[in-house]
């Protein structure tokens, strides 16, 4: 039997980025607070949790912490995670007289300027995504105008724009691609005056399509990642419409070796952006020895 481990298993270049930057700043010393957990993986947390990072969890609790006295000021550190967050957090942390690191993706950053230009230039901002994921709510929070999101080609349908009305057509970094360029395809026949810049994280088409491949050929595919990992949930998607026997697994113990037909060949094993490699290494060498 073959394991084969897709090459664009876990972190991604952001990620990697944020977490990096979290292990670097306790470095300092300082009391380091995540706006939001740094990664959608409860082992990544919990070991930095041992190590004194504490996550704020709302712009609630944010607003509701003490703010340092100015002799005191700068002993805080809040990092930002890749993620992003709305313009108004950066304010709050700031008035707080905390330190903001930012460890937004440069991808999202990127979406940031292009939402609040466009806005700032009078066109309607239209985000491909899921309105309650923290990136979305984070570029919505970049416009400074109209902002509309289209979760799915049908809102794309319902949707029809003011008379006169510019339109910019933006994505949540891992939105689904052919469900992106469905949405193109309706605005386009609907005639619609609109700029669109395609968003979608290279690192998430990337793992998406190699995910897609290994699946397509493997009789058993595990998907290793964080149960809150919208990433992951859509790689564990495209591999189940590949693979019959495809298994979304958070830890090894999830991994219940029996009820994987024995007669497989190949088992094909990918994971989600947040998923540390140590993890992703000791699913692998599991099921090199166990099956
Ligand atoms: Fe950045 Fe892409 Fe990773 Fe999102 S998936 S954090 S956009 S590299």
């Amino acid at each position: 039997m073959e394991v084969r481990l897709a090459k664009t298993a876990g972190f991604c270049f952001g990620v990697k980025r944020a977490v990096d930057t979290v292990y670097e700043q306790i470095k300092t010393g300082k009391t380091i607070y995540t706006y939001g957990p740094i990664a959608h993986n409860e082992a990544v947390v919990r070991d930095l949790e041992e190590k004194g990072v504490r996550v704020i969890e709302s712009r609630r609790e944010l607003e509701r912490m003490q703010e340092l006295p100015p002799e005191r000021a700068g002993e805080v550190v809040v990092v930002i995670r890749a993620h992003g967050v709305p313009r108004e957090i950066y304010e709050l942390i700031r008035e707080k007289g905390f330190v903001c690191v930012d460890a937004t993706c440069p991808s999202v950053r990127r979406i940031h300027r292009i939402a609040e230009r466009e806005s700032l230039a009078g066109k309607h901002i239209l985000i491909a995504g899921n309105p309650v994921h923290p990136e979305v709510e984070g570029i919505v929070g970049w416009c400074r105008g109209p902002v509309t999101v289209l979760e799915s080609p049908e809102d794309a349908e319902k949707y029809a724009p003011l008379e006169g009305e510019n339109l910019c057509l933006l994505s949540q970094t891992t939105y689904n691609y052919k469900k992106f360029q469905h949405i193109v395809e309706i605005f386009q026949k609907k005639g619609y005056n609109d700029i669109v810049v395609n968003t979608i994280c290279n690192a998430t088409e990337k793992s998406q399509a190699e995910a897609r491949a290994i699946a397509a050929q493997a009789d058993i595919m595990i998907v290793i990642g964080g149960r809150h990992s919208s990433n992951t949930a859509k790689l564990y998607e495209i591999c189940r419409g590949e693979c019959e026997h495809t298994y979304f697994i958070q830890t090894l113990d999830d991994l219940h070796l029996e009820e994987i037909p024995k007669s497989a060949r190949l088992v094909g094993i990918t994971a989600g952006a947040s998923t540390p490699n140590k993890l992703i290494e000791e699913v692998q060498n599991y099921v090199r020895v166990n099956f």
